[in-house]
C-alpha cells in the first residue's frame, strides 16, 4: 500500500457529498468535488512534465484552488514548495535556483517578473489568481478528472518549506509523507477532531500552521472548513456561529479580545480555540477566558517538525506554557554547548525526536548535521525548560540570548518583569552592540494610551527585581512592535533599527 499523504487522506473521506470547504460568498467544495478538481489538476501537472519527486513552487494568493493544487501535487507524487506571497521577485529567484522546480505557479501579476527566472532555470511557469483562475486552471479545466494516484513511500519527500530565516539564507526543510501524515493524525486524536467539526480557517496556507496543522488535520478527520482569505476580526466574530473550532496566532486573539462581539454567548457552542506560531501572552489568555469561558489551547511547533507539544485537551491548560510532548514525540532540554541533557526546571535548548521531525535541509548536508545530535534529536534553537509537572515552557530563541559584560541575559525574564508594570502593554528586550559590554540590554516598550511611564520609571521599577547586569541600559518607547503575518515578533528588525544606539 502507498505510504503517501494522499492515500491516507483518501482513506478518511467521510462521503463524497460532505462539504470540505465553504466560503462566506457561498462557494461549496465537497470531498467529491475535491477528488474531481485535484484529478484534473494532477493530469495538468503531468501534461506539464511534472514527474514524481519534481518540485512544484507555488507563490499564489490563498484560495480553495490553491489547496486543491497542493493536494494535486501530492497525487502526482511530486514535491510541493509553497512560498510566502510577501516574497519579492529577487527572493523568489533564490528559491527557484535552490530548489530547481519543474513548474512555478504564480499570481498573474507576477508573471512578467518571474518569466525570465523560470526560463533561465528551465521551469515551466503558470498562473493562478485569488479567484482560482489563470493559465493553470485553464489547463486543468481541459484535463480529465480520472487520475491514478502515484504511490509514494512514507519516507519520500512530500514538501519543502523554506524557513523564515531571520539570519542568513533561508533553508528548505524537507518534509516527508510520514512527517506530515503522522503529525496531523496525532492532532486529530489529541484535539478530538471529527467529521462533525467545522474549522474557521483564517491562516495563510504557505506556512506549516495553516497548511498542515489546520487544513491537513481537518481533512484527516473528515471535517469541514469555513475558508477566509485572511483574518478579519469583524468577519471572524460574524462567522463564529457556523464553526466549532478556530486555530489562530496570538495577534488574532489580541484582536478578538478587543472586539465587543467576543462574548460568552457568541462562543458558547465552540469546541476549541488553539494558538501557536508565537508566544501567547498570559494576559491575552486570561482576558479571553474572562470574556468567553474558554481556555485557549496553546501549542508549539515549527516548520522543521510540525507540532511538538500541546496543552492538554482535557487537563489544565496553563497560560505561558506550551503543554506536553505529543504522543510518540520526545522533547528534552539540553545544554546548548555540551549537549548534556538537563533535569526538570533547568533552562537549555529544546531538542525533539519523533516521526514528525523533518528529513534535513534541502541540499545542505553540513547544516543538517550541525542541527542534529548523534542520537537523532533535532536541536530546535528554542530555549526552554520542562517543569516538574512535565509542562514545556519556552523562554526564547537561542539566538536572542543577550551576552552583556560576559553574563547571559534571557530576554524573556526581563520582558516578563516589564510587562507587569502598570501602563505597559508589551515589551521586547534585545541586545544592541555596546562598546563596553559587548551587548547592551535594551528594552523596547509599548505603553497603554495615556500612560505617563518614562524610561527612568521602568529602570527604577526593575532595580530591586533584577540583578544589575540584567537591567536595561536603555528603554525605548514605540507605538507597536514589528510582527510578521504569523504574529512572530521580529527582533531582528528591532536590533537593526537600534544597532547604533550605544555609539
Ligand atoms: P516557524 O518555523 O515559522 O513555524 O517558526 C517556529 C518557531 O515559532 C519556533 O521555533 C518557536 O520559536 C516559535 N513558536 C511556535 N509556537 C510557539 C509558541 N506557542 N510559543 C512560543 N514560540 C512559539
Amino acid at each position: 500500500m502507498s505510504g503517501s499523504l494522499f492515500a491516507l487522506l483518501r482513506s478518511r473521506i467521510p462521503s463524497q457529498g460532505k462539504a470540505l470547504i465553504e466560503t462566506p460568498s457561498g462557494e461549496r467544495i465537497t470531498y467529491g468535488d475535491m477528488l474531481a478538481r485535484t484529478g484534473r489538476l494532477a493530469n495538468a501537472l503531468v501534461r506539464l512534465g511534472v514527474t514524481p519527486g519534481d518540485r512544484v513552487a507555488v507563490q499564489v494568493e490563498k484560495s480553495p484552488e490553491n489547496l486543491m493544487l497542493f493536494l494535486a501535487v501530492m497525487r502526482a507524487g511530486a514535491v510541493y514548495l509553497p512560498l510566502n506571497t510577501a516574497y519579492t521577485t529577487h527572493e523568489v529567484e533564490y528559491f527557484v535556483s535552490d530548489a530547481e522546480p519543474k513548474l512555478v505557479v504564480c499570481d498573474p501579476g507576477r508573471r512578467d517578473g518571474l518569466a525570465p527566472i523560470a526560463e533561465l532555470r528551465g521551469a515551466a511557469l503558470h498562473t493562478l489568481d485569488a479567484d482560482g483562475r489563470g493559465s493553470l486552471a485553464e489547463l486543468a479545466a481541459a484535463a480529465p478528472e480520472a487520475f491514478e494516484d502515484v504511490g509514494r513511500a512514507e519516507d519520500d519527500l512530500a514538501c519543502i518549506l523554506y524557513t523564515s530565516g531571520t539570519t542568513g539564507r533561508s533553508k528548505g526543510a524537507m518534509l516527508t509523507h510520514r512527517n506530515l501524515g503522522s503529525n496531523a493524525d496525532t492532532l486529530v486524536g489529541y484535539w478530538r477532531f471529527s467529521d462533525a467539526d467545522v474549522l474557521l480557517h483564517a491562516l495563510p496556507i504557505y506556512h506549516t500552521h495553516g497548511l498542515f496543522t489546520a487544513a491537513m488535520t481537518v481533512m484527516l478527520a473528515g471535517g469541514s472548513m469555513l475558508w477566509l482569505q485572511k483574518f478579519d476580526a469583524d468577519q471572524v466574530i460574524a462567522l463564529l456561529p457556523r464553526v466549532t473550532t478556530l486555530m489562530g496566532v496570538p495577534t488574532h486573539y489580541v484582536r478578538l479580545v478587543q472586539h465587543p462581539g467576543l462574548t460568552r454567548e457568541a462562543t458558547a457552542h465552540m469546541r476549541l480555540f488553539t494558538s501557536g506560531s508565537a508566544p501567547l501572552l498570559a494576559e491575552t489568555h486570561e482576558q479571553f477566558r474572562a470574556k468567553t469561558g474558554h481556555a485557549i489551547l496553546e501549542r508549539y511547533g515549527m516548520t522543521e517538525t510540525g507540532m511538538n507539544t500541546s496543552n492538554p485537551f482535557d487537563g489544565e491548560r496553563i497560560a505561558g506554557t506550551v503543554g506536553f510532548p505529543l504522543p510518540g514525540i520526545t522533547v528534552r532540554v539540553a545544554n546548548p554547548g555540551s549537549g548534556e541533557v538537563l533535569p526538570a526546571g533547568e533552562v537549555g535548548v529544546l531538542e525533539v525526536k519523533g516521526p514528525n521531525v523533518f528529513a534535513g535541509y534541502w541540499r545542505m548536508p553540513e547544516k543538517t548535521k550541525d542541527e542534529f545530535r548523534p542520537d537523532g534529536f533535532f536541536i530546535t534553537g528554542d530555549v526552554g525548560m520542562i517543569d516538574a509537572r512535565g509542562y514545556v515552557h519556552i523562554v526564547g530563541r537561542a539566538k536572542d540570548l543577550i551576552i552583556s559584560g560576559g553574563f547571559n541575559v534571557y530576554p524573556k525574564e526581563v520582558e516578563s518583569e516589564i510587562d507587569l508594570l502598570p501602563g505597559v502593554v508589551e515589551s521586547a528586550v534585545i541586545g544592541c552592540p555596546h562598546p563596553d559590554f559587548g551587548e547592551g540590554v535594551t528594552a523596547v516598550v509599548v505603553k497603554e494610551p495615556g500612560a505617563s511611564l518614562t524610561e527612568r520609571d521602568v529602570i527604577a521599577a526593575l532595580e530591586d527585581r533584577l540583578a544589575k547586569f540584567k537591567l536595561p541600559k536603555r528603554v525605548l518607547f514605540v507605538d507597536e512592535l514589528p510582527r510578521n503575518t504569523m504574529g512572530k515578533l521580529q527582533k531582528n528588525v528591532l536590533r537593526d533599527q537600534n544597532k547604533a544606539l550605544y555609539g
